[in-house]
Parts: structure tokens; C-alpha cells; sequence
């Protein structure tokens, strides 16, 4: 395959802004854990994407400067990462209003951050009313299909989904997914099975080892009883 799939993926806030804050971590540095772990789980899948992220350490950066790296890079695609706060539970996933790639993004993100047990709070458009501000720069600026993700409310208690590093780096697997399939990319280790011993077959290995250790201390004890050294190497060179 020759065509390369361009990912940009953007690390919300940084530098001076720290996006939402509790008293454990700033959210610009989750958003960060969370777009490397993305950037990993595609390129550790296929060589078919190019994959970059608008920041790569704790800066500062605008709006505007996000999504003109990204159309810079002619990214086919481009995920915002954040974590929310201000009272809620569950996950909220913005596209441009009347972006159909927008949206088919947004449901697979969706169903990538359902697959984490995360509820949905808010699947649609830039223009949800409420508190909400309208049409996000990130979404309104990027000429790829984009979305804006919020996996969960950093100041309830959904914060215990997403406050260990583990976690993090699952949900940044859940973007990175949602990217591959969002060009309909067989993600190679998707359908690998995993197939474990038969209880019949965990038995014979079990036996096996038993008779292994058995044969050893067979050994050991006709050595505790030898004097010479011959008889000693001799008896050492039976063991396997
Ligand atoms: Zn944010």
C-alpha cells in the first residue's frame, strides 16, 4: 500500500495553560499521556499512517497555531484531546456541525470510549447548546475531518476512570483505534484469538514439570551421598 494516512493528533492546552486542574494533575499533561499513547498503538500497528501530534512537550500554544500544523501536515484526520471539568460523568465528543467525516469520527471515538466503560454524556455537533461554546476553533479551523474529545469530568468522580497511567494510555489506544478504523484499516491484532491450554493440557504440562523436579532430586540425593568428585560430575552431567 502506497497511500499513507496523515493523524494529527492535538494534546489540549500546555505550557501556561493548564486546561482543568484537581489537586493531582494538570489536565495539559494527561492530554499529553493520552495523544503519545495514541501516536504508539498506530505506529506499533502498521507503517500505512504517518502519524504526528501538534505538541510533543509542555508548551503553550494558541488555537489557531494547532490547526495550522495540522494543515500544514494535510492531515486526513484530526483528534483534540481533553478531559473536562466543571461537574458532570461521562464522555462528550464534538464534530464540525454538518461534517458527515466529522461525525462518523465522533461515533467511532464514542464507541472507543464506550468499550472503556465510560457512559455517554454528549455525542454531536460543536453547536450543543448549554454552557457549551459554539463551534470549537479546532473543529471550525482544521480542513480534515476533526473532533474534540472530553473522556471524562477530571473534578467528580470520574476522575477514578482515568487516574492512573494505565488507563490513560487505554484511552489513547481508544483514539488511535478510532483513527485506524475510521479509514476502515484492519487493525492487525484485532481478531488474533487468544487461546488458552485446555485443563487436560495444563494437567500434562503440570505432570511433566512434577516429574521433571522428581528426576532432579533423584540427582541430588544420589550427589548428597557421593564422595568422589568423578561420581559427582558424573551424577551433575545427567541432569538436562
Ligand atoms: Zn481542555
Amino acid at each position: 500500500m502506497s497511500e499513507l494516512f496523515k493523524v494529527m493528533f492535538d494534546p489540549g492546552h500546555g505550557g501556561s495553560e493548564p486546561g482543568a486542574v484537581n489537586k493531582y494533575t494538570r489536565e495539559a499533561d494527561i492530554n499529553l499521556i493520552v495523544a503519545k499513547a495514541a501516536k504508539n498503538y498506530i505506529e506499533q500497528r502498521s507503517t500505512d499512517f504517518k502519524v504526528e501530534l501538534t505538541r510533543y512537550q509542555d508548551t503553550t500554544m494558541d488555537r489557531q497555531t494547532r490547526c495550522a500544523i495540522s494543515n500544514s501536515f494535510g492531515s486526513d484526520l484530526f483528534m483534540s484531546i481533553h478531559h473536562n471539568a466543571g461537574g458532570g460523568d461521562g464522555f462528550e465528543v464534538y464534530h464540525y456541525t454538518g461534517s458527515e467525516q466529522g461525525a462518523k469520527l465522533a461515533n467511532l471515538l464514542a464507541e472507543e470510549f464506550t468499550a472503556l466503560d465510560q457512559n455517554k454524556r454528549f455525542v454531536g455537533s460543536g453547536l450543543y447548546a448549554g454552557t457549551k461554546p459554539g463551534n470549537y476553533d479546532v473543529l471550525a479551523l482544521t480542513d480534515a475531518p476533526a473532533v474534540l474529545g472530553e473522556f471524562g469530568f477530571m473534578d467528580t468522580k470520574d476522575y477514578t476512570q482515568f487516574d492512573e497511567e494505565e488507563e490513560l494510555i487505554k484511552i489513547g489506544h481508544g483514539y488511535g483505534r478510532a483513527a485506524m478504523r475510521f479509514f476502515n484499516y484492519k487493525i492487525s491484532d484485532e481478531q488474533k484469538p487468544t487461546i488458552l491450554p485446555t485443563i487436560s493440557e495444563r494437567l500434562l504440562a503440570l505432570e511433566t514439570a512434577i516429574l521433571e523436579v522428581s528426576e532432579s532430586q533423584k540427582v541430588i540425593n544420589d550427589l548428597l551421598n557421593n564422595k568422589t568428585i568423578n561420581d559427582i560430575v558424573t551424577a551433575l552431567r545427567t541432569i538436562k
